[in-house]
């Protein structure tokens, strides 16, 4: 039920310094041997994207299940997952399927490829895992969920086109979520390809290629002729090692799902990427608030397959329903154990669900200062020109308020849009609009999402909006 901040630090892999620092910006003043309540640990592993886990452990089941410490020795190096990102039309499906040819049928003669929502390649006998929805808003839906599955992002960017809209989005969905960018320039086999170009356009975005004193990794490639593509592999398998990614095969599996729907012969079937120990035939297994055992697995080639280890992606059958993308898996010693959890996981879904969770509001931010809970305030800006982008964004980071800060976490020209919205919800964020209004679509997002959004036409009136919320956010001796 409580754990001291260093217990807290070991079961989430961490410096307990590490831990304390969060606590402080959350407004906990703690010491390492300092008991915390249920809701700091929870407060503290909602920052590692382990929420929902935590919650239901702390009141349901032995935390060791599912946090026990891998050992250093048992580690092994595991492969990449990769999210292709960028604008529309710049190739992001072109460049995926490439990948997928070239790389797959090849060796695999008679596997018949299975879209199951991600697949693997093999690059000089290493392993390279691509999620096949490309785009932003699948990527940051799922960390909304608490699912970071994404290890490295290729963000494809047309040498004929160069950055647009959808690219800064995707550049900054990334960034929110810390995961490092290879770019793609693309389309080199263009007459009009201008690769420079988009390199100069990207360094404003600190995307600096190595040449030009920045490391970042820039790939020219041609997705319709295959250019590159080998190149770009590598390169993945480069960032992939400085990353030094690795898992325990010889535990028992957890993870992420990547999709999941309702077959009308098989039942709820769902695509699980492991992302930690090896799965199995026959495993007990909860999945956000369902459950069941593994009944087949059926990997990317569409072969059954007995079991998947880490980074692997395969799709499975027997939960008792169907559960949503991002939401996180867990395997059990025994089915009564899973069936108790997945339901107490139900339960405590249609609560949470009751409770309404608390959203950064610029009603609420005086009462969330007061209690400690915020420190920096995320704020998305949209505006109808670029002018009025860049002089609110000014504005707003001129705002020099004692012990708070704004962080503008992305910007842009045009209506509010649900990917805003999605953004806003993954990193509790407010938006604020200037001239512009959201969209249908971002309209019913950020109803269900229960992001605040503010609309103005006079940039001192949002200032002043801003100002006066956050001047209510200090703590009562400043
Ligand atoms: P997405 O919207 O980013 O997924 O873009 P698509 O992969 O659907 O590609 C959009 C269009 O660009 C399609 O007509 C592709 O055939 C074309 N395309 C993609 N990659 C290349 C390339 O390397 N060279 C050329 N010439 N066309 C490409």
């Amino acid at each position: 039920e409580s754990l001291t901040v260093a217990e807290l630090a070991k079961k989430l892999y961490r410096e307990p310094s590490e831990i304390i620092k969060k606590l402080f910006l959350l407004g906990v003043a703690a010491t390492i041997n300092q008991q915390l309540d249920k809701d700091a640990i929870e407060l503290i592993a909602s920052e590692y994207g382990v929420e929902v886990e935590e919650k239901v452990i702390v009141d349901q089941t032995d935390l060791e299940t599912y946090f026990t410490e891998d050992r250093e020795e048992d580690l092994e190096v595991r492969p990449p997952v990769v999210t292709i990102m960028g604008h529309v039309d710049h190739g992001k499906t072109t460049t995926l399927d490439s990948i997928r040819h070239t790389k797959v049928t090849a060796g695999e003669a008679g596997g018949i490829t299975q879209h199951i929502g991600a697949y693997q390649v093999k690059v000089g006998g290493k392993k390279i895992t691509f999620l096949d929805t490309p785009g932003h808003e699948a990527f940051t839906t799922m960390r909304a969920r608490g699912a970071q599955v994404t290890d490295i992002t290729v963000l494809v960017v047309a040498a004929d086109d160069g950055v647009k809209p959808q690219t800064v989005e995707a550049i900054n969905h990334a960034k929110a979520a810390g995961v490092p960018i290879i770019v793609a320039v693309n389309k080199i086999d263009k007459p009009t390809a201008n690769p420079e170009r988009v390199m100069q356009e990207l360094t404003e975005y600190n995307l600096v290629p190595e040449d030009w004193g920045g490391d970042t990794i820039f790939v020219p490639i041609s997705a319709l002729t295959g250019e590159g593509i080998d190149n770009l592999l590598e390169m993945i398998l480069l960032v992939s090692e400085v990353e030094e990614l690795k898992a325990n095969p010889n535990r028992r599996a957890l993870g992420s799902v990547i999709e999941a729907r309702l077959d009308k012969g098989r039942g709820p079937v769902a695509t699980l990427l492991v992302q930690n120990g090896t799965l199995r035939i026959g495993d007990p297994i909860v999945v956000g608030h369902t459950y069941g055992r593994v009944r087949a697995m059926v990997n990317d080639l569409g072969r059954r397959v007995k079991e998947a280890g880490p980074s692997t992606p395969v799709e499975i059958t027997g939960l008792n329903d169907v559960p949503e993308a991002g939401d996180r898996f867990v395997v059990f010693e025994d089915e009564k154990t899973a069936r108790q959890v997945g339901e107490a996981r139900k339960q405590q879904a249609v609560q949470a669900h009751r409770n309404e969770t608390a959203r950064v509001s610029l009603d609420t931010l005086f009462e969330q200062m007061k209690q400690g809970e915020m420190k920096e305030l995320n704020v998305i800006v949209k505006a109808d020109v670029q002018g009025s982008v860049e002089a609110l964004t000014a504005a707003l980071q001129k705002i020099d308020v004692e012990g708070v800060n704004i962080n503008v976490i992305h910007t842009g020209v045009g209506a509010i849009n649900e990917s805003d919205v999605t953004l806003a919800s993954a990193s509790n964020a407010i938006i604020i609009g200037f001239n512009v209004r959201p969209d249908n679509n971002a309209k019913r997002a950020a109803e269900t999402e229960k992001v605040d959004i503010r609309l103005h036409r006079i940039i001192y009136k949002a200032i002043e909006e801003i100002e006066s919320a956050m001047k209510g956010m200090l703590d009562p001796e400043y």
